[in-house]
This record gives structure tokens, sequence and C-alpha cells, in this order.
């Protein structure tokens, strides 16, 4: 595939990416998102968003996320489905995205490509995952009606999503490896007082029994070092997440955290290369603040291709070819911040 010139690629199709992609598509820059899993990000997960404003009666993750591609479709926004392998900058500080058959070469790159579920990392975990071990409760919940549940993990994710099967368990129990949690305290008041929630504090999960299927987990008491078997049909893993940097932890600075080292929320140390959202956000990983940061984002590249003279390659006749021979140039090697 010849190279794939654009204005701006964007990296993972989450809240952050697609609202950054409609303020830039709006502003008629030619822009490709690029997403090797799920269009969407974590947000489809969820069954209910009843958090982000605008919406009283609530939302499904996944309608959002529909209306969201819609919205930047109708800005022309291409939505493709590969995903980055690598991100370096060329002389003249075009950057070169390159996908599995291509590449793209755009000056601005915004990295959005979120944050993965963590695993427990214990025997039998991998082997059994989609086979009662599960990380969405969205997704996997209806497959547990009457039958009894494990929940892993003391953060809101673990409680309100503990909450959530006890609409289609018999029983959810709940195990953290402390006695405080990590989740707010009204969710843990909800979870406290909800009938089928049962809790096992001090206690971590070292193995997932079961050959075809769960039939339960090996528990031990990290005070005590007692261990026992608890029998359970599903083990709902919400131990947090880690962000999606490996294809551009050679380029760009993290934090020790492993998040991308942002400064005003948007800028790496790449000249012309933004991140925005979980990739960038360990603290609040909200679907409003990733808009936010995309909407920043989007609007700092904007304002900043426009001071550079940037000529769009919408204004081109084609968007394939050699990058280094389109009418569209910068000006002198780029400078940001
Ligand atoms: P968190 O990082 O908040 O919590 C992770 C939990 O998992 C912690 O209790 C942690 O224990 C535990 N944990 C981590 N690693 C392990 C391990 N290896 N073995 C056992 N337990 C482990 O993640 P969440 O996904 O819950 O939440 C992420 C963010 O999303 C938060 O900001 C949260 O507020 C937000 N959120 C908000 C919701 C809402 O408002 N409706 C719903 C869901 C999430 P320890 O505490 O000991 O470190």
């Amino acid at each position: 595939m010849a190279d794939q010139r654009r204005d701006v690629v964007i990296i993972g199709a989450g809240p952050a990416g697609l609202g950054a992609s409609v303020y830039t598509g709006r502003a008629l820059l030619r822009t490709a998102i690029l997403e090797s899993r799920l269009v969407g990000g974590q947000i489809i997960e969820a069954y209910d968003v009843d958090n982000y404003p605008g919406f009283p009666e609530g939302i499904a993750g996944a309608e959002l996320i529909d209306r969201m591609v819609a919205q930047a479709q109708k800005f022309d926004v291409e939505v493709v489905n590969s995903g980055a392998e690598d991100v370096s900058v060329e002389d003249g500080g075009l950057k070169r995205v390159h996908v599995s058959g291509g590449d793209y070469v755009a000056p601005i790159v915004m990295v959005a490509s979120g944050a993965y579920h963590r695993r427990l990392e214990v025997p039998g975990e991998r082997k059994l995952s989609g086979r009662g071990v599960s990380y969405c409760a969205t997704c996997d919940g209806p497959f547990f009606r009457d039958r009894k549940v494990v929940v892993v993990g003391g953060g809101d994710a673990a409680l309100t999503e503990g909450v959530f099967l006890t609409r289609f368990a018999s029983s959810v129990t709940l195990i953290h490896r402390r006695q405080g949690f990590r989740g707010r305290p009204a969710h843990l008041a909800e979870a406290q007082e909800n009938q089928k929630m049962e809790f096992v504090l001090d206690t971590v999960v070292t193995e997932v029994l079961g050959e075809e299927r769960v039939e339960g987990v090996r528990v031990r008491n990290v005070r005590s070092d007692q261990e026992w078997m608890l029998e359970c049909d599903g083990v709902f893993v919400f131990i947090g997440h880690d962000p999606n940097t490996d294809y551009i932890a050679d380029l760009v600075s993290l934090r020790p955290s492993g998040y991308i080292d942002v400064r005003d929320e948007v800028f790496t140390d790449v000249p012309g290369l933004f991140a925005a959202g979980d990739v960038a956000d360990e603290t609040y990983r909200q679907l409003g603040t990733s808009i936010g940061a995309g909407t920043r984002a989007a609007m700092t590249a904007e304002r900043w291709l426009a001071e550079q003279g940037w000529q769009s390659v919408a204004s081109g006749e084609s968007t394939e070819g050699d990058a280094r021979a389109t009418p569209a140039v910068m000006p002198g090697p780029l400078h940001i911040g």
C-alpha cells in the first residue's frame, strides 16, 4: 500500500479519539482514526452510562459510541480497522504511523489508545477466559443467570459491576486483597446493602479451577495464609487497567506508572504528537474527561497547523503516494508549546 497522507492520524477509536476527530474533521482536516480492537474502547462495555451530561435517563455505552462514530463520519472522518504498530518522526517533523500493510503519514498524531484491563495472572485464568472468566459484566453477566459468581477487586468497577451482576447471579462473592476499598463510599454502601452480595476480604485468588468451564477458585487469606476453595461458575476480574503504549514507548516519555507523560494535559515531549484519554490519565479516566482531553488536543493541533501554514491534504488531489512529494509540506521544523 502506498503511503496514506492525512492531516491528522488518531490512534484509538474510544471517546477521546472519536471526540477529537469530530473537531478535526469539522475543521476540514483530513482525519483517519486507527483502531485495532472494537471501535469504542472500554465504554462499549458499559451497560448504562448515567454520569455523562445530557442523558438524564442514561445511555448504553455501545449506543453512545454508535452516535459518536456517526457524528465523526458526518465530517468525513475515516475509521480504519488497523492498529498502529510503530510511530516515527521524519526529517521535517512529519509522523509516520506504521500499520499492517502500509503507513499513514501526517504532521499530527494523536495517541488515544486507552488502557486494557489487568489480568490476575494466576493459573487457570487464561485457559478459562471466555469459559467463565470474564472482564466485562455487561457482556457476560446475562450468561450467569441463577449461577454463583466471584468478583475480584476493591475499586469502583468491582463494586458497581458486582451490584450489576446481582441482577442475574444467585450470589456474588467479592474477593478483595485488603480491608480498605479504593471505590467510593456510596458504591461500597450500595454493594454492602445488596442481599445477594458477600465479601471476602484480606484474600487473594491464587488459581481458577475447572477443566472445560470455571468450577471454582482457590483463595488464600493474606493474613493467616489459610487456603481454601470456593465453588463458583464465573469469575469477574476488575483490578484496574494498564495503558496501551507498547507501540509508542520508544518515542515518547512515559511516567513510572506506564502512562504517557503529558504536560498541559495533551502535550507529549514530541512536537506534533499529542495524547488524550486514558492512555495519559491515571487519575480520572472518565468518559467526560477523555472527551475533554480529545477536544483540547484537537483544538491545539488545529491552531498549531494553521500557525504553521499547513495546507490540508483535503485540498490536494490525492491522499495516496510518497509523503515527501506531497504539496502539503511543513514549512520548516515543527515547534510546539
Ligand atoms: P482501580 O484501580 O480503582 O481499582 C482496582 C482494584 O483492584 C483495587 O481495589 C486494587 O486493590 C485491586 N487490585 C489491583 N491489582 C490487583 C491484583 N493483582 N490482585 C488483586 N487485586 C488487585 O480500578 P477500577 O477499574 O475499579 O476503576 C478505575 C477508574 O474508573 C477509577 O477512577 C474509578 O473511580 C472509575 N470508575 C468509576 C465508576 C463509576 O463511577 N460508576 C465505575 C467504574 C470505574 P488495592 O485497592 O489494594 O490497590
